[in-house]
């Protein structure tokens, strides 16, 4: 059978396995991985979630082991709407969300009911792997617009906007990860996203706000969300119980306009139908029983522990001339060794893993045109602080021995 020939374009030759991959290093037994975007084992509150599952089971289990509604139980779609309003401070009716299996289903169905081959999507480059994957998998092209300590560069956005709007090439959308982002851990600034949502609103163009780590901010002051912001409806935003509770679960939320809601709800049904009812019950009285705030309150105090930790090893261990952004939030750090002929963090990745036990995902991975030779991602999330500094340590002296070395 030669199925080289019936694949569609985009899956022809290499499939692209960096999150597959990444999931393999983070499960290798010795190995200190600063792989995975995995909150730590002991964000999860075992206790509480069991007895909330268990009373689940006891009292409501045929629900929880049968189908639900494709667009998601009507009480968790309440309780999000509510929570969007508490939390991100946008005012929205349970009929604009949509229940996903994780928010990258939610972006899968986004690409979807939007994308055709040769359409245009704009991202910031770097941009989350899982993100990129996906659009690309709809056989669209990615147009990269570049970020700094302040997340997107708005300004070269609006360049490329104005010349793209005067091409048969208008985008179909603009992806972003506005708050700590994935990989580069930045936060795109007040003005910025002011700037940003009225681009979106004056080109006719969809911004889709992905919303995986705002939660997690420890350091530093809020910042409103683009959905927050947005006055036209341009904006789809993406959010997820697998930061603040458990990616396990495989369970994020769409809010989009009611009738582009229709459209996603259609394409779920071909999709999946629904997602995991068991899932759904449970992250509902998570929340109602204020176990999700508990969660992401000690989180945050992890986390920002860790993230000093992986700062302190930074500074003490890798190369002269490494630069990182410090995150305010989140699960990363982007590291940018110094530019060496011959450096490549892709290249190097197994004989890390092999030589030093420590993993890591290089830089490759979050551009859709093969940049960042010279760059990493580590997650801080999951390893604990004695585990950061030793793995700070090897991977360290690992790139100081691959620069002496001509890389
Ligand atoms: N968006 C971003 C920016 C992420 O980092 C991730 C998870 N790594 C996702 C979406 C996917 O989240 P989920 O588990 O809800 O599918």
């Amino acid at each position: 059978m030669e199925w080289n020939e019936i694949l569609v374009p985009a899956w022809r030759g290499e499939a692209n396995t960096d999150i597959a991959e990444i999931m393999r290093l983070s499960e290798t037994e010795g190995v200190i991985s600063f792989a995975g975007g995995f909150p730590g084992a002991d964000m999860f509150r075992l206790p509480e979630v069991s007895e909330v599952g268990a009373r689940i089971l006891a009292e409501n289990g045929a629900a929880a082991l049968q189908y639900g509604p494709t667009a998601g139980f009507s009480a968790l779609r309440e309780y999000l709407a509510d929570r969007m309003r508490a939390r991100f401070g946008v005012a929205i009716s349970p009929a604009e969300v949509t229940i996903t299996s994780g928010a990258l289903q939610g972006l899968d169905l986004i690409c979807r009911v939007l994308l055709e081959p040769g359409d245009v999507v704009i991202s910031e480059a770097p941009s989350y792997v899982g993100a990129l994957q996906t659009i690309i998998a709809y056989g669209a092209r990615v147009e990269e617009i570049p970020t700094d300590e302040e997340g997107m560069q708005v300004d070269l956005l609006a360049e490329r906007l104005a010349a793209l709007s005067t091409s048969a090439r208008r985008p179909k959308f603009i992806y972003t990860v506005p708050t700590f982002q994935n990989p580069s851990g930045a936060t795109l600034s007040s003005a910025r996203r002011r700037l940003l949502v009225d681009l979106a609103a004056a080109y006719g163009v969809p911004l889709v706000e992905d919303s995986a780590y705002a939660e997690l901010r420890f350091a530093g002051s809020e910042v409103p969300t683009l959905k927050s912001l947005d006055k036209s409806g341009a904006v789809l935003f993406l959010g997820t119980f697998s930061k603040i509770l458990s990616p396990g679960l495989r369970l994020g939320w769409v809010v989009a306009p009611e009738t582009f809601t229709a459209k996603l709800i259609a394409v779920k049904q071909t999709s999946d139908q629904c997602s995991s009812s068991l899932s759904q019950l449970l992250a509902l009285e998570c929340g109602r029983r204020g176990i999700i705030e508990r969660q992401v309150k000690a989180s945050c105090a992890l986390l920002k522990e860790r993230a000093a930790a992986m700062s302190a090893g930074l500074k003490r261990h890798f190369p002269a001339g490494t630069h990182w952004v410090e995150p305010q939030g989140g699960f990363f750090t982007w590291v940018t060794l110094p530019d060496a002929p011959g450096l490549d963090t892709a290249r190097l990745l197994k004989q890390a893993v092999a030589e030093e036990k420590v993993a890591y995902v290089a830089g490759r991975s979050f551009y859709a045109h093969g940049q960042g030779a010279n760059q990493l991602r580590l997650s801080f999330s999951y390893p604990s602080p004695a585990d950061i500094e030793e793995g700070t340590k090897r991977l360290g002296r690992f790139f100081q021995q691959a620069l002496a070395a001509g890389a």
